[in-house]
């Protein structure tokens, strides 16, 4: 029914016709509504979207009618310095030093582990073979080695779909058992780790979770940044769901060790625009 309400006010726009962009505007709006999962609702309750508040509602209004694009400074000169800003604000908030720490503003949590995977495999590879494979390739770089990423059993599956993109494979991801509050095993993730270095592969990157997708699960994080740093790996912290904790003063300590991260996804379009 909301895909035919949907057909219906896009077969009313015609090339040649009179101009009826206010007409379609309202029944699309009206099949959108019609259909959307709705945040506000009573019923609508523990998934990771929030009704966003009217003033996140009103800034996103004036970011879509300046249309500045981030990619270069002369497109942008106060939008990129927004962001600057923002991404020392947030560096700060997750225990980072602002003024040295960097990030960029991304589409979501999936191009944010897409982005921090390519800085750890390129720095993996770059200290295993002295070779940086964004300019050579993986391959050349990997130099007979497999490259590895090991997350926890209940990961966000964005971390294989990372690896397959960035010519790893998702084969190179491999698994670490979690515990009955579906938090990464630490003793696991050393057994798996001595595992990775005795087969002769590289580990790329140690992803843990703060807050899982489905059920809130937040990895030992202290815990894992010290087997991470043993050992010498990149730690990455997807926070993407429970990133949102660092904006309370009761909840933050929840997320304790994750200044320990080398790289750290936050996901603003679940709790950020509260
Ligand atoms: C939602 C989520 C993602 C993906 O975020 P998108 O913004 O949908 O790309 C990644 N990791 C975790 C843990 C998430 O909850």
């Amino acid at each position: 029914q909301v895909a035919a309400m949907v057909a219906d006010a896009l077969d009313t726009v015609q090339p040649d016709g009179p101009d009826r962009s206010a007409e379609v505007l309202h029944r699309l709006t009206t099949a959108l509504a019609a259909g959307a999962a709705d945040p506000a609702h009573p019923h609508c309750a523990a998934h990771l979207h929030c009704p966003p508040l009217a003033v996140a509602v009103a800034a996103d209004t004036v970011a879509s009618i300046l249309n500045q694009s981030l990619d270069s400074w002369d497109q942008a000169p106060a939008a990129t310095a927004m962001e600057t800003r923002i991404i020392a604000e947030l560096a700060d908030l997750a225990g980072y030093d602002g003024q040295r720490a960097g990030g960029v503003v991304t589409s979501g949590g999936t191009e944010s582990n897409l982005t921090a995977l390519l800085l750890a495999r390129d720095h993996a590879l770059a200290a295993h073979s002295d070779i940086d494979p964004t300019r050579t390739g993986v391959a050349a770089a990997a130099d007979g080695a497999r490259p590895r990423i090991l997350c926890g059993e209940v990961a966000h599956f964005s971390v294989q779909r990372a690896a397959a993109l960035l010519g790893l494979g998702e084969e190179a991801v491999i698994t670490v058992a979690v515990d009955s509050e579906h938090r990464m095993r630490p003793e696991a993730l050393r057994r798996t780790l001595h595992q990775v270095r005795e087969n002769g592969d590289v580990p790329v990157a140690v992803v843990a979770t703060a807050g899982t997708t489905d059920l809130g699960g937040i990895d030992p994080l202290a815990a894992v940044a010290h087997i991470a740093a043993e050992y010498g790996v990149w730690l990455h912290v997807d926070a993407a769901y429970g990133g949102g904790l660092l904006f309370s003063d009761r909840l933050r300590g929840l997320l304790d060790g994750l200044s320990r991260a080398d790289s750290v996804s936050l996901d603003l379009h679940k709790l950020g625009w509260q």
